[in-house]
């Protein structure tokens, strides 16, 4: 009965059809997990991934995930211990160094499986720490150290920075994308302005007034004379601090949810994103904790934010509360951990900003037991920067110059805590 069973199983599993790969790809989540022939604990184990193994997703059923294994078997494993992620890129990252190796997970422990040259653009998918998810130009995924590459946040400006032509003839488009006229050539050494950046492509103005979209792949940003940090003194506050920006929750865990639907989720990303930029260009080592809208466990943020030995780690929220008339900002640190009083200086400098650029009810520095800022080593800080429960906040909250605003001003607080 039993083999006839198993029989029966093999037969169903060879006979399905090949299946299409859907958009999206799961990512292992735990040490070593079991791969099976169905959508249940009771069908055959027919093999093991390890951690952070990168699967294309075929389907998904009952809280499990059909996947394609690395020697082309389709089989499924439970979704509890895989982050499926939208394959379509968040973010794209820039390779900073002359050759950067590309590797199957994320530390150098992992075999390297490939490299990249300076100045390739790359879409990254998912992130652990400071190691970047990547999609490579023959299609298959690796892991690169976000030391050696430039995150390009969206719709981010690279203010004051000029790029250098890296081939003998570049085509200069009238749009971020190929199938644009070309509307001008320059020749290699050609030094430009860059205006914006979209999709692996800079926007661009010559001396001449020209202004036009090149291909990314082929020009590089203009080293500044300080060299390291493009341009930051480095005598500047935040030059070389590291500094850990946690967007609360992600993925399976939405957070709060709005008054009339937003996800705190989101939001928060949408912010933090906005913060790593400023911090970034102020010449700061920023890694987050993800990048993008997937599902990273409370221990995970804390060995991230340990094991870089950051200076700093800001967790960005947004509250809640079972009256919406409930309305305000407040920051959170830890009381007793031996960073506590540099924890209540950071959080007191953000709450200020805060307070001051969104004008909202000011709540206060207060404790709080929340495992990121507690199980953290370094200062830690975690600031709710608005209530979604509220209607007009969430209003708020839904707006781009909110965001950004809420983003400058932690970025404010965070140069005052380092000044000070
Ligand atoms: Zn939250």
């Amino acid at each position: 009965m039993l083999l006839a069973c198993f029989l029966l199983v093999l037969i169903l599993a060879l006979s399905q059809p090949a299946h299409a790969e859907t958009s999206k790809k799961a990512i292992v989540t735990t040490a070593v997990l079991n791969v099976r022939t169905g959508p249940a604990t009771s069908y055959e184990r027919i093999g093991t991934v390890t951690e952070n193994t990168v699967l294309p997703v075929l389907a998904e059923q009952n809280g499990w995930v059909q996947v394609r294994l690395l020697d082309g078997r389709s089989a499924w494993v439970c979704g509890d211990y895989v982050n499926v992620i939208d394959a379509s890129p968040s973010l794209k990252a820039r390779v900073t160094a002359d050759v950067l190796n590309v590797r199957t997970g994320p530390s150098t422990n992992y075999d390297r499986i490939g490299t990249v040259t300076l100045g390739t653009v790359l879409p990254v998918y998912y992130n652990v720490g400071e190691w970047l998810l990547v999609d490579l130009p023959d299609g298959r995924s690796g892991w690169i150290s976000g030391t050696y590459a430039k995150i390009e946040y969206p719709g981010h400006v690279a203010e004051g920075r000029q790029v250098v032509v890296d081939v003998d003839a570049l085509n200069i488009h009238s749009g971020p994308a190929l199938h644009h006229p070309v509307i001008a050539v320059v020749p290699r050494r050609t030094v430009a302005d860059i205006v914006t950046e979209q999709d692996g492509w800079l926007q661009i103005k010559l001396s001449s007034g020209l202004v036009g979209w090149v291909a990314g792949q082929n020009v590089s940003v203009k080293p500044s004379e300080s060299g390291e940090g493009g341009g930051i003194d480095p005598s500047a506050p935040l030059f070389g601090k590291v500094i850990v920006v946690d967007p609360g929750h992600g993925g399976t865990s939405t957070g709060a949810i709005g008054f009339s639907g937003l996800l705190e989720k989101h939001v928060v990303l949408d912010i933090s994103l906005r913060l790593a930029a400023k911090l970034s260009d102020a010449g700061a080592n920023v890694i987050m904790t993800r990048k993008g809208d997937w599902t990273v466990s409370l221990e995970s943020r804390e060995i991230v934010a340990n094991s870089a030995n950051a200076d700093l780690f800001v967790s960005i929220h947004a509250n809640a509360h079972i009256n919406p008339l409930i309305g305000g900002t407040e920051t959170y640190y830890y009381k007793g951990k031996a960073a506590s009083s540099a924890s209540y200086r950071a959080a007191a400098q953000i709450q200020s900003e805060l307070v001051k650029a969104l004008g909202l009810r000011n709540i206060g520095v207060k404790h709080g037991n929340f495992h990121v800022i507690r199980e953290t080593n370094m200062p830690a800080v975690l600031a709710e920067i608005a209530f979604l429960s509220n209607p007009a906040e969430e209003a708020l909250l839904k707006t781009a110059d909110f965001r950004e605003a809420a983003a400058r001003a932690i970025f404010a607080g965070i140069l005052n805590y380092f000044r000070y």
